[in-house]
């Protein structure tokens, strides 16, 4: 594939950045490969774009509904005409495998679709008063909206950003993954095709030099925010308080498995959760929190499943994980199992001198792999039962209790995806009400998620700001209320 060139969207035009300063990506199932090019922005760069988004927004504010609608209507459409080309850059740009990639070209026109309804559904109200004048309330955009997204979905989780926001009108500057810069330009690509003005839209490559420019520019608005918990919290400290911040982060999911479980259901639905997308997920399974009795039997499950997959190229034949996304992922990863292994705990699969298959010969010589890998006998307050490692890393705890199982399964920072694998309705039920997460999966993997039911987390995994997919509430993240009062 020759490597594109992807460049900054100002005023309309697609532009280097100010600084003319370039990088590269690079395939990660094969770092050989460029696969885009992109201009590394700077805060000179956030001030043309916001410049540009302010001036411009208004006239996409003043468009009727039914227009916002039917743009974020043509642009799933042309998503959907793209659907072989995306996928197969999503492969070679992210590392999915082509299974995980296609779930994401289909997911995301459907998430424009939605806040397309949306666009015609948002209302305010109106309320009754006694001396015949009218009072109700007016919703219109918020302005401008900074929307910054990782590289883990860099079409769905955008696609839930740009999707509300420009619903309802508001002008956006996209700040895509420095990772992703490729499919950041694809999806804005089929907004402009499908009819977005100039105004209403702005994109800027590059890292934290650049969104940390776009937070603290007094004529943004809104933050929209995806990505780690550190990053997240450095914007809520840089943001001001007349600024609306959507913060969603960082993850460290459990899945208890009490005694009365399927054990093989259990096993099957864990190494799903915790080895799908390379464990790149921020719903990934990555702790096991099992009862003392079963403890055995489902090790020797979930280790046989790990064994049993097949890392490589997500284009390839066969291939059930994919490369971690960049080589820093990569080493952070190997850097975890590293250390839990000077901290004691037991290797039960994957690790250095795993020689199921050689990470080191023929066309996997070349990719940043990691194998899934299995650690039991892990210290409840070690780091890697506490720190997210977004990698295909479980680390399984024994506990005696339910009530135990409950507390270990609290006992982080975190609160994105909790699940229960049980036939015993009544602790599920128990599970999902006192548990601090913002999923609870009964029988099901961390991972997945309806594309209409409400997602986000608690605790330190979200500012709980709004709900994403969830209607009228996001809505409301991108809209103000005015209250109008009316005589004849
Ligand atoms: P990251 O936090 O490193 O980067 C996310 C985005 O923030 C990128 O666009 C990056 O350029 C930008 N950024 C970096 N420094 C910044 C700064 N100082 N100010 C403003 N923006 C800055 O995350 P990542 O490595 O791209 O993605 C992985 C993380 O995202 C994981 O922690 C994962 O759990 C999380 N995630 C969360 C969800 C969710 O919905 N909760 C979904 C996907 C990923």
């Amino acid at each position: 594939m020759t490597a594109r060139t992807v460049r900054n969207l100002v005023d309309g035009e697609w532009v280097e950045s100010v600084t003319g300063r370039t990088q590269e990506r690079r395939n990660p199932a094969d770092t050989r490969e460029v696969v885009s090019t992109f201009p590394e922005s700077d805060a000179k760069d956030a001030d043309a774009a916001v410049s540009a988004v302010a001036a411009g927004w208004q006239e996409w504010a003043d468009t009727g509904p039914e227009q916002r609608a039917r743009v974020l209507e043509q642009a799933a459409g042309v998503l959907e005409r793209q659907r072989d080309q995306l996928i197969d850059e999503l492969v070679r740009e992210e590392g999915k495998t082509r299974a995980e990639a296609t779930m994401e070209v289909s997911r995301t026109p459907m998430n424009l679709r939605f806040y397309a309804g949306e666009a015609l559904r948002t209302a305010g109200v109106t309320l009754p008063t006694g001396d015949g004048s009218l009072v109700f309330t007016l919703r219109a955009p918020v302005g401008v909206v900074a929307a910054i997204t990782p590289w883990n979905f860099p079409l769905n989780i955008p696609s839930r950003k740009l999707g509300p926001a420009l619903a309802a009108g508001n002008g956006v500057v996209f700040k895509p993954s420095e990772v992703t810069p490729l499919l950041g330009q694809r999806l804005v690509d089929a907004l402009i095709e499908g009819g977005l003005p100039n105004g209403a839209i702005a994109v800027l490559h590059g890292g934290a030099e650049v969104a940390s420019a776009l937070v603290t520019d007094e004529r943004v608005d809104a933050v929209t925010f995806t990505g780690s918990t550190n990053v997240g919290e450095a914007i809520h400290r840089a943001s001001r308080a007349s600024q609306r911040t959507q913060l969603e982060m960082g993850g460290k999911n459990p899945v208890v498995v009490l005694e009365d479980a399927d054990l093989d259901r259990a096993a099957t639905l864990i190494a799903k959760g915790a080895f799908g997308l390379s464990g790149q997920a921020c719903t990934g399974t990555s702790r096991v929190i099992v009862h003392d009795s079963v403890h055995d039997a489902l090790v020797e499950r979930i280790a046989a499943k790990a064994r049993a997959l097949r890392v490589g190229p997500g284009l390839a034949a066969g291939v059930d994980l994919g490369p971690q996304a960049t080589e820093r992922q990569r080493d952070t990863v190997l850097g975890y199992v590293a250390r839990a292994l000077d901290g004691g705990a037991q290797l039960v699969a994957g690790g250095p001198d795993d020689d199921s298959q050689d990470l080191t010969a023929g066309e996997l010589a070349h990719g940043l792999y990691v194998r899934p890998t299995v650690f039991t006998g892990v210290d409840p307050a070690s780091e890697l039962a506490t720190q997210e490692v977004f990698g295909p890393v479980l680390a399984v705890l024994r506990v005696h209790s339910f009530d135990e199982a409950l507390q270990v399964a609290d006992a982080t920072r975190f609160g994105l995806s909790a699940g229960i694998v049980t036939s015993d309705i009544a602790r599920a039920m128990t599970f999902a009400r006192r548990v601090n997460s913002g999923l609870v999966k009964v029988n099901q993997p961390t991972t997945g998620q309806a594309m209409n039911a409400p997602f986000g987390g608690l605790k330190d995994s979200s500012t709980q700001t709004s709900k994403e997919q969830a209607g009228d509430s996001m809505m409301a993240f991108y809209t103000v209320d005015k209250t109008v009062y009316l005589s004849a």
